[in-house]
Parts: structure tokens; C-alpha cells; sequence
């Protein structure tokens, strides 16, 4: 079995054809996905999605962006009734993203509390998307030691490792562990110290599309490319990580 920890099948370029999507995901042995929600419409629609396509293991995650945050002032109310949803499993994505900087950074920081409070108060996970803003995010995060973490798309490098480990924490990666260049073989080599029991795989579609899909619209299916490439680097078997993996992501997100 091969799951998706984080793609977005509710976004503009996978919704129009979410279901050949989700069926050819399935097809690729996709038999578990997280639909991340980036703000309130857009996690009302994954968990919307989540619940008709929940024999196909579609579950979601809502929160808000830190791109969308200067749209808020405080969290919907609507948050607390999805977060019951049978196919919620977590808050997210929310964190700080200082590369785009698309939300003034206090008001990113200022949503960033309130989501982690509110993930706390509701005892859920939490998917964070942290960019550029590692150190500052981790001593925000310091005062939330109870939460369980899952730091999507990993950019920390070896520098944060052993703080981020020491969270109650899990890191994921993507389809940038199958690019050439630079940057990827740092996040390759970093890939390659994560004590197997933290580690999940994720597209993040329909972005970051691995090879040899680069430059087309990813979607979950990929994720074959990816667990392909982490099983090569780990030197394990493709079902070892798969077992692996589920057994994480069942720690992680507590479904059935
Ligand atoms: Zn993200
Ligand atoms: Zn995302």
C-alpha cells in the first residue's frame, strides 16, 4: 500500500477531474491520501471530497496557509464543527513562509498560534509548511511541545535535524528527492540520516512533480516515483518502505 501524506486534489488544476485522478491513484496502489486544505473554502472542500470518495482512503486536513493568512483575523468558527468530520485527521497546512513572504510575517506568525492553539485545544496533528523561516517557526513551536508535528516538504537540512527530532515529529518528502541538481542532493543526503520510524512520502500535487513528470501537473499517482527513489536511497526493499510508511502514517494520523 502507498500513501499520499499531502497533495491538494481541491485545487484548481486536479478539482475538474479529482475523480479519474483519485481512481488513477488508485490504480498506482494509492490506498491512502491526505487532501490538505489552505484556507477555510479549500479545507470545507477536501473534507467535503475526503467524505464522498472515503472508500477510496481519501481523508483531509484543515487549516490556513500562511499565504492566506492576511485574510484572517482569527480562525473561522465553521473549524471546530470540521475538525469532527470522521475524515479529518489534521490541522494544516499552516506555518510561516518566508521565501514568498505572500502575508505580512506577523500576521503569518499571529495565525501560526492560533492554529497551533487551536490544534492543541482539538487534540489533532498538525501538517506544517515551513519555508525559510526554520528557526523562527521552531521557537514558536517550542511552546507547543505536546503536539504531534509533521514537517511536509522537509527544508531544514541537517542544521535543524536534531531540534526538529526532537519533537514529537515526523518529516516528509517529495518529488524534489527524484530532481537533479544541488539542492536536491543535499535533501537526498539529508533523507538518508532520518531514523526510518519519522519519515513519510507526499506529492504535494499538483505541484513538485518528480521525474520523470517535472513540469507537468502532478497528481498522487506519482507518489510511485517518489517511494521508488527512497527505497533506492535507503536500501530497502519497495515493500519494507511501504510497510514502513503505513505503519508511520497510522501513528501519525490515528486512522482506522
Ligand atoms: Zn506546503
Ligand atoms: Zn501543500
Amino acid at each position: 500500500m502507498l500513501i499520499d501524506s499531502h497533495c491538494h486534489i481541491n485545487s484548481p488544476e486536479l478539482r475538474q477531474d479529482s475523480r479519474s485522478v483519485i481512481t488513477r491513484a488508485r490504480e498506482a496502489g494509492v490506498m491512502k491520501m491526505i487532501l490538505v486544505g489552505c484556507d477555510y473554502e479549500d479545507s470545507c472542500e477536501a473534507a467535503a471530497l475526503a467524505e464522498d470518495f472515503s472508500q477510496f482512503g481519501l481523508y483531509a486536513s484543515v487549516g490556513i496557509h500562511p499565504h492566506e493568512s492576511s485574510r484572517y483575523e482569527c480562525i473561522p468558527e465553521e473549524f471546530t464543527k470540521l475538525v469532527h468530520d470522521d475524515r479529518v485527521v489534521a490541522v494544516g497546512e499552516i506555518g510561516l513562509d518566508y521565501h514568498y513572504d505572500n502575508s505580512p510575517r506577523d500576521i503569518q506568525r499571529k495565525l501560526f498560534d492560533l492554529q497551533l492553539d487551536f490544534a492543541e485545544r482539538v487534540n489533532m496533528p498538525v501538517i506544517l509548511h515551513i519555508r525559510e523561516a526554520m528557526s523562527e517557526a521552531l521557537e514558536i513551536l517550542s511552546n507547543y511541545k505536546g503536539l504531534s508535528l509533521l514537517f511536509h516538504c522537509y527544508s531544514g537540512g541537517l542544521e535543524y535535524l536534531d531540534e526538529v527530532m526532537n519533537f514529537k515529529s515526523m518529516l516528509a518528502f517529495g518529488g524534489a528527492l527524484t530532481w537533479n541538481g544541488k539542492g536536491s542532493e543535499k535533501l537526498r543526503e539529508v533523507f538518508k540520516e532520518i531514523p526510518a520510524d519519522r519519515i513519510l512520502l507526499e506529492t504535494d500535487s499538483p505541484y513538485m512533480s518528480p521525474t520523470p513528470f517535472r513540469g507537468k501537473i502532478n497528481e498522487p499517482a506519482y507518489i510511485k516515483q517518489v517511494y521508488d527513489k527512497a527505497a533506492e536511497l535507503r536500501n530497502m526493499k519497495l515493500d519494507e518502505l511501504a510497510s514502513q510508511i503505513e505503519t508511520n502514517a497510522k501513528n501519525f494520523f490515528h486512522w482506522e
